[in-house]
């Protein structure tokens, strides 16, 4: 029998959860955001939850080719570009659109002979500093990709850095915006600026396409809850109650011995550790439901387990189902109790997690 620790992707949560993306911008077109494996859920399923997506993006270029090869024929867009003259040559042969974010991409572009047209995403950097081109240059290099005879179309796109704050003191999303519309000016193209943040909370940014990532997988950007989005937990990571210790008053669980007893405790060992992706840092206190009953988890997380507190729940014994986030238990909530966020608790599930769909 197989350790009895598995990931559950809810295909009807992905397709209900970009619904409720499209929902919030009804005039624009959305690419489904499946980096990093689907932000952990799985190429394969992301296809097939996002099917009504009017395109994918991603940063892997050979994710981009894997997309392909699962049958996905819709427009596919690389956020980061390309990183060499193959990948360069790849993406025009497969279809795949390519952002163009630096010197050295426009360079690339300039000097490779492509046989095929390229749909070409502009990006500039409107304050996060991480990548495009300064909106001052924009002009320039809209001219030379428009030089370039395999660039079929241009488009601009954008990256916001704190859309899930309303007003942030240091660069609001209103700032970026103005930043963006300023450099495009009078230039013909397509717009995008949205992730999740922005598609749920500034409708205004909408513009011709949106962004969205974690919002699709049931998680949320923001301070609020996923819930209150009306979204749904794509991804529920389920254990079982390997072991049971009985304490008292005065003993101590687990490594560091980081958790005394204050009386008379039922200790269940839960088969997920942080090897299997669960933060090695969440806290004594850290929620878990136990037989869909909430508890907590008691002592440091091991590499194989972690310890939770049985004691108020009846009947909880070695079998008992274990929900470490999902269904009945926000990923977000987690997450904050371990100093995180849900991108990185779903983006670390580890290979030996088997993986399985309702
Ligand atoms: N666009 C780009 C360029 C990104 O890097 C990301 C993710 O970080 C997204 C969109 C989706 O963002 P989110 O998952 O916050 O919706």
């Amino acid at each position: 029998m197989p350790r009895p620790l598995v990931a559950t992707v809810d295909i009807a949560a992905l397709k209900h959860n970009l619904d409720v993306a499209r929902a919030h911008a009804p005039g624009a077109r959305t690419w489904a955001v499946v980096k990093a494996n689907a932000y952990g859920h799985g190429l394969e399923r992301a296809v097939r939850g996002f099917a009504a997506a009017d395109g994918l993006g991603l940063i892997e270029p050979e994710g981009a080719l894997a997309l392909r090869r699962l049958g996905w024929n819709k427009r596919i867009l690389l956020l980061e570009g390309c990183f060499d003259t193959e990948d360069l040559m790849q993406s025009a042969q497969h279809g795949v659109d390519i952002v163009v974010h630096s010197p050295e991409q426009l360079a690339m572009l300039e000097q490779t002979q492509l046989t095929q047209a390229v749909d070409v995403h502009l990006k500039i950097n409107t304050g996060m500093n991480r990548l495009g081109f300064a909106p001052a240059v924009c002009r320039d290099i809209h001219a030379r990709l428009r030089a370039i005879p395999a660039v079929r179309s241009i488009s601009f796109i954008t990256h916001f850095a704190n859309a899930d704050e309303d007003a942030h003191a240091v660069l609001p999303a209103a700032e970026q915006r103005a930043r963006f519309e300023s450099a495009i000016a009078g230039l013909g193209g397509e717009r995008c600026l949205s992730n999740s943040a922005a598609d749920l909370l500034h409708a205004d940014c909408a513009g011709d396409w949106v962004r969205p990532g974690i919002m699709l997988y049931g998680a949320t950007p923001s301070a609020g809850s996923a819930a209150s989005f009306g979204l749904r937990p794509a991804m529920t990571l389920r254990s079982e109650i390997i072991g049971v210790q009985h304490i008292d008053r005065g003993d101590a669980v687990g490594y560091g011995s980081t958790f005394v007893a204050d009386g008379p405790m039922t200790i269940g060992v839960v088969a997920c550790g942080y090897a299997d992706g669960y933060p090695r840092h969440a806290p004594n206190g850290t929620p878990v439901l136990v037989n869909g009953v909430r508890t907590r988890m008691v002592g440091r997380v091991s590499m194989d387990m972690i310890t939770v507190d049985l004691t108020p729940i009846a009947q909880a014994g070695v079998g008992s189902e274990v929900v470490l986030w999902g269904e009945g238990l926000p990923i977000d909530e987690v997450a904050r109790a371990a100093g995180t966020v849900g991108y990185e608790l779903m983006c670390a599930v580890a290979p030996r997690v088997r993986m399985a769909e309702i």
